[in-house]
């Protein structure tokens, strides 16, 4: 029997697992494709305070050591459900298994909806980002297109904007989503520019596998070429916690709906980072999660010997 069972292995979960292990707690993170989470995609990270620079990559497994220094068991396998039995749970994995803790911290992430079209995955860090709270500083001054029209995509293109030398917006409806006061906001910007009811079609890139710009398609069938340095995605993020929502309630977007405590509705049962409803996702912030969540799970452990 695990004190901390943590489900995902990204930096909310082995937060999550560094902070009850030093509290004396056994722990096992159970992590379905690879440890790190969304991180590992990024091969540039900037934000992250006390390092000026390192890999995703790099985080990741600095971080996987560190934790398996501590005494974290860890293993990879998806879990599927969660059984609250009240003093103790039971994790089922997509093979079958059946792990108890008498804790669970739900830790699942999100993935970023992707375009789907060729060389996307492989352009991420040279010109594709998914991110411009992260990724905004190495555009200073360059052009750089946003695909989406949410209000996520808004305040994406309003920071890049602020940077950037020029922000091409583009929305495959034929008008933006988000809010009117942020569009006009936006749109009165000088460098910004908007084009709606376009499909981005292609990407195209030079010898290095770096992007230089993205093919449009109009309504009509037309095809443009417009030449760029960047091309921030925006186009949604997709929490994957159905499976959970038997302990765990939902929001309307299917983020576990809980406040900063981290707590679910289940006592012993607790959610981190960015699987949870919230306005900020970054690193910091899913660490931060990590830390409460666990603290969280080590009060209750506490009080129920
Ligand atoms: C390309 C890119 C660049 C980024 N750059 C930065 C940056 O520079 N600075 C910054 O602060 N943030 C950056 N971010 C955001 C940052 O990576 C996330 O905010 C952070 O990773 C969230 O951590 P998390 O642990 O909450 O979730 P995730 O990183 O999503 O980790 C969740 C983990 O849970 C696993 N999981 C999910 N479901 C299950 C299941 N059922 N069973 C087992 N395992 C499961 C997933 O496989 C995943 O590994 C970037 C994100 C991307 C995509």
């Amino acid at each position: 029997m695990y004190d901390v069972i943590v489900v995902g292995g990204g930096p909310a979960g082995m937060t999550a697992a560094l902070y009850a292990l030093r509290n004396g707690k056994k722990v096992l993170v159970l992590e379905k494709t690879g440890f790190g989470g969304q991180i590992v995609h990024s091969p540039k990270v900037e934000n992250w305070p006390g390092t000026a620079r390192m890999s995703g990559n790099e985080y990741a497994d600095a971080f996987l050591e560190q934790i398996l220094d501590q005494g974290a068991e860890v293993d990879l396998s998806e879990v599927v459900r969660v059984e609250d039995h009240g003093d103790y749970k039971t994790v089922y994995t997509a093979e079958g298994e059946a792990r108890e803790g008498k804790t669970v911290i739900l830790a699942t992430g999100v993935r970023h909806r992707e375009l789907g079209l060729p060389g996307e995955r492989e352009m991420i860090g040279e010109g594709v980002s998914y991110c411009a709270v992260c990724d905004a500083d190495f555009f200073r001054g360059r052009k750089v297109c946003v695909a989406g029209g949410g209000n996520s995509a808004l305040q994406e293109a309003m920071l890049l904007a602020g940077k950037c030398a020029e922000v091409v917006m583009l929305q495959d409806l034929p008008e933006f989503t988000g809010e009117k006061a942020l569009q006009d906001l936006l749109l009165a910007r000088e460098n910004v520019s908007a084009r709606t009811g376009v499909r981005i079609v292609d990407l195209e890139m030079n010898e290095n596998v770096q992007l230089t710009g993205v093919t449009i398609e109009t309504a009509g069938g037309q095809r443009e070429t417009i030449a760029c340095d960047g091309l921030f995605v925006a186009i949604g993020l997709v929490p994957e916690n159905d499976a959970f929502a038997e302990v765990a309630e939902l929001d309307q977007g299917g983020y576990f709906d809980s406040g900063e405590s981290c707590e679910t509705r289940t006592p012993g049962i607790f959610v981190a980072g960015d699987c949870r409803k919230k306005n900020i996702r970054q690193l910091t912030t899913a660490a931060g999660d990590g830390s409460v969540a666990a603290l969280a799970a080590c009060r209750y452990l506490d009080a129920h010997p």
